[in-house]
């Protein structure tokens, strides 16, 4: 309940203190003097109980108000409700606050408040263990001179390259494995957050290397099978009623074999998160080649392939997994595309980087499919896959590729509209050649050049997915 307006007893007072010194001032002959006398002493009180309060407010700590009657009461108990109700609000919000970080700290999760500069402002106690952060030496720091291993610093300063995660050894104990994540919030501060997931580094590894060991062990017998079925293929020319059969053979040894060289690749780029080694590629003169392949696989098929590529750059990466990454591209184009579809094979740079983009116009992909194309063994189920003789790991082979090249690849398709699949690479990975860039990089290899323009083009634009 608000307090009472004191003002209508207050007037009723000064008009009581009023009247008889009016009065005495009247039968003194001496009013104004009187009434002047009277003035002064009420300024007086007013400064007097002034001062009192600027002192209470400046000096004193305790919640009691001076004691005072009358507009001065008023005012020191209206300060006093208001500072009792600070208080308590003050005291709740330390509470809370005492409860938040007891439960950060009780958090099994690794922890940071990081502010301006990632200077380390709080951390609880799992941080202290797994990134390694003493109290009170570290408060402050940029995190940057704390944890020094080269990979953190990269992702510290480009943490949107890898959407925020990371996965990295501790600083404390190298064979601990933190997947760190960096989460902006308010102005220029972030939370840094480590879980331990060795654990799940060693399910990954074990799984790697399983697929690994078993593929490469099937290698060699599949080898021999399939060696065996086409020297019986060719022997078998007077058996008929054999011949069918050890083609059957033939043709699964050899999937069988292409599924292996897949798996061994896809293990080997899962390996290591960047190229083995990276060596200029002339990208112009490896699409040329891939493009005259592609014109070999499409065959009777008759696609009017085309290449656009601009010479003048070389791009920074390890050759034979740009070989297979664009390769699978190219290759799909030309299983899925019905025959005398139109296939185009674009290599531009921009500032953004260099795009290489395989753009087809066959069936497309249901926006649906987009996001999982990139998955292991992940097919559209729609019959079209059934006989192309696909493994189902060549778009998950491409995305390991853009991903060890700091690209991304990005899918982009709808039904009956055609398909476009573009790799960006990061400008960082171009190098300006040094070759003839007069020479003419644009022709058809079996049909006429840049005749597909599919996906942006078009308004609204097809479903995109990037990965
Ligand atoms: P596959 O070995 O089966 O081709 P991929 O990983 O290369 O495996 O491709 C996954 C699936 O994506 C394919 O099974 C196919 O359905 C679809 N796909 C890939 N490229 C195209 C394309 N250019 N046009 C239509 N569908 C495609």
């Amino acid at each position: 309940m608000p307090p009472l307006n004191p003002w209508p007893r207050l007037l009723r007072r000064y008009a009581a203190l009023a009247v008889p010194v009016v009065l005495a001032g009247w039968f003194t002959g001496r009013l104004l003097e009187w009434v002047l006398a009277a003035v002064l002493a009420a300024t007086l009180w007013h400064l007097y109980n002034l001062a009192r309060m600027e002192r209470w407010l400046r000096l004193e700590r305790k919640l009691d108000p001076p004691l005072s009657r009358g507009l001065w009461g008023e005012v020191f108990d209206g300060l006093y409700r208001q500072r009792k109700r600070q208080r308590a609000r003050q005291k709740k919000l330390r509470q809370l606050l005492r409860r938040y970080r007891d439960s950060a700290k009780a958090m099994p999760d690794a922890t940071v408040v990081l502010r301006r500069n990632y200077r380390v402002e709080w951390w609880n106690d799992a941080a202290s263990a797994l990134l390694g952060l003493n109290w009170p030496a570290d408060e402050g720091q940029r995190i940057t001179n704390i944890y020094r291993h080269p990979e953190f610093v990269a992702f510290m300063e480009r943490p949107e390259r890898s959407h925020g995660t990371a996965v990295l050894p501790s600083p404390v104990n190298e064979h601990l494995h933190l997947e760190i994540r960096l989460v902006p919030y308010g102005e220029k501060q972030y939370l840094l957050l480590a879980r331990d997931v060795t654990h799940l580094v060693h399910l990954e590894t074990m799984r790697r290397d399983f697929v690994a060991n078993v593929s490469h062990e099937l290698r060699t017998p599949l080898t021999v099978i399939y060696g065996v079925s086409e020297t019986l293929e060719d022997e078998l020319g007077d058996h008929p009623e054999l011949t069918d059969s050890v083609r059957l053979l033939r043709e699964q040894a050899q999937r069988m074999k292409l599924l292996v060289e897949d798996l061994l690749l896809l293990s080997r780029l899962e390996k290591a998160a960047e190229p083995d080694f990276d060596e200029p590629v002339e990208v112009v003169r490896l699409l040329e080649q891939l493009v005259e392949e592609g014109g070999v696989l499409s065959g009777e098929a008759g696609h009017a392939l085309s290449l656009e590529a601009e010479p003048g750059w070389l791009l920074a990466g390890n050759e034979g997994e740009l070989r297979s990454a664009f390769a699978n591209l190219i290759g799909n184009a030309v299983k899925y595309t019905p025959p005398g579809g139109r296939i185009a094979v674009r290599w531009r740079v921009d500032p953004a980087g260099g795009h290489f983009e395989v753009a087809d116009n066959g069936p497309g992909i249901a926006g649906h499919h987009l996001p999982r194309l990139t998955e292991r063994f992940y097919r559209v189920d729609d019959g079209r896959t059934a006989g192309r003789g696909g493994t189902g790991l060549g778009l998950a082979i491409v995305k390991h590729v853009m991903v060890r090249h700091g690209g991304e690849l990005v899918i982009q398709s709808a039904l009956e509209r055609g398909s476009t699949f573009r790799c960006r690479f990061p400008r960082e990975r171009l190098l300006p050649a040094v070759t003839d860039p007069s020479r003419n990089h644009q022709h058809g290899v079996s049909g006429p050049p840049d005749t597909c323009r599919q996906g942006p083009a078009e308004t609204g634009g097809p479903p995109t997915a990037s990965h």
